[in-house]
């Protein structure tokens, strides 16, 4: 880490926590045995799987021979729906919301092509779905219910055994995008009834490229990559040994520190909130509040200005955080979760996320609010929106 800059982008990516470097140095030189191999190394190397397997078991509530390695989030999310639809070729309608991480929209867009249909459940003002919609949505063809956890832009935590309850009740599979919740809140897969989820490393202190698909053992769903005979024949590759003791050290560690975490965290969440809400004029903050919402997780909406340019001023400080909004093809687009939760694009666009991880403190949120007050006056100050407003 740079010791001067602000990192409050801990939804992006979060830095490697230390246990799990000292977990991965031998793995990048003495250790290497390939654990599919039968001689003596080869066999430590396969405990080391089988003892992180049962670390994201126990983190998950959930049977060691339920949980697949993969290579990140993104692949467990493809796993689940190909792999849900593959396994019932009668069935060819997926559930999810309007706020999805791409890595589950863009797919349900791909899926599309190949003959699947998707509805897209909408979302209130704080992001939330609404179960008769679910309820009304589902069709005798319908397949899966996809449903993240927790959102990755505002925060707001989903109802997923309230979900269940329905899902059950219509005996269709139900997975969630559970990448932004694991190593940050508890997550039980059983409590929540959902009969997949995906978690990545990267997100709690883990390495990036690992991640995992827990697939409950009575669910019927096809595997999305073929090969060899490894995880138990359902998922193709030879370990990535670096990354799956990197992400078991990762989530030992969060599991241990969440009590603490939690609530450390959550409570510069809500100063942070609270400052900027009281502070800085015409701002707000989007998504649910308390329990509602991740810990880490500050969005607010700040009124005259543009988003990205906000950024580049916090970023002159080395202080780094991120929009919504996704920039492709040059135009700014609105983030297609703000404006499902109804969000005029002006607002949509002067939005930024603040995300807070293990090694903010109150120092940082003291040093950025310092930063924040000009930054967004001298942008006010250019903006001609302001200017009118100004002039009422
Ligand atoms: N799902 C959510 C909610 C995410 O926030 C992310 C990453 O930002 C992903 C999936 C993708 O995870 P990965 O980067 O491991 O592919």
């Amino acid at each position: 880490m740079v010791s001067d800059m602000i990192y409050l982008d801990n939804a992006a990516t979060t830095p490697l926590h230390p246990k799990a470097r000292e977990a991965m140095l031998p793995h990048l030189s003495e250790i290497y045995a390939n654990p599919s191999s039968v001689y003596g190394p080869a066999q430590q190397a396969r405990k080391m799987v089988d003892e992180v397997r049962q670390t994201v078991a126990r983190a998950l509530s959930a049977g060691p021979q339920e949980v697949y390695f993969t290579s990140c989030g993104t692949e467990s999310n493809n796993w689940a729906i190909q792999g849900a639809l593959q396994a019932h070729p009668d069935k060819k309608h997926i559930i999810t919301t309007a706020i999805e991480h791409p890595a589950i929209a863009n797919l349900c867009d791909h899926l599309k092509t190949l003959g699947a249909e998707t509805t897209y459940l909408p979302v209130n003002h704080q992001g939330n779905i609404n179960l008769q919609d679910l309820k009304d949505a589902i069709r005798p063809d319908t397949c899966i219910v996809t449903v993240m956890l927790a959102n990755n832009e505002v925060g707001t935590i989903l109802p997923l055994a309230e979900i269940s309850e329905i899902t059950k009740a219509h005996n269709i599979l139900l997975h969630t995008d559970a990448v932004q919740a694991v190593g940050h809140i508890p997550v039980d897969v059983n409590q929540l009834g959902v009969d997949m989820l995906s978690l990545s490393a990267h997100k709690f202190g883990g390495p990036k490229g690992i991640g995992a698909l827990y697939i409950r053992k009575t669910a019927k769903v096809s595997s999305l990559i073929h090969g060899g005979m490894q995880e138990r024949n359902r998922r193709a590759g030879t370990e990535n040994m670096l990354g799956i003791v990197g992400m078991g050290a990762a989530l030992q560690a969060s599991l241990e520190d969440m009590p603490r975490e939690k609530s450390r965290i959550t409570a510069i969440r809500d100063r942070l909130i609270n400052e900027i809400t009281t502070q800085i004029p015409h701002t707000r903050l989007n998504g649910a509040t308390g329990d509602g919402r991740l810990p880490g997780n500050v969005s607010i909406s700040f009124d005259f200005i543009e988003g990205e340019s906000l950024l580049l001023h916090l970023d002159m400080h080395k202080c780094y955080a991120s929009t919504g909004s996704a920039c492709s093809t040059g135009a700014l687009d609105p983030s297609h979760v703000l404006m499902a939760m109804g969000m005029p694009h002006e607002q949509a666009n002067g939005t930024i996320r603040f995300s807070l991880g293990r090694e903010n403190t109150d120092g940082d949120i003291d040093k950025l609010l310092k930063i924040l007050k000009p930054s967004v006056q001298k942008l006010r100050d250019l903006s001609p929106l302001y200017e009118d407003y100004m002039n009422m």
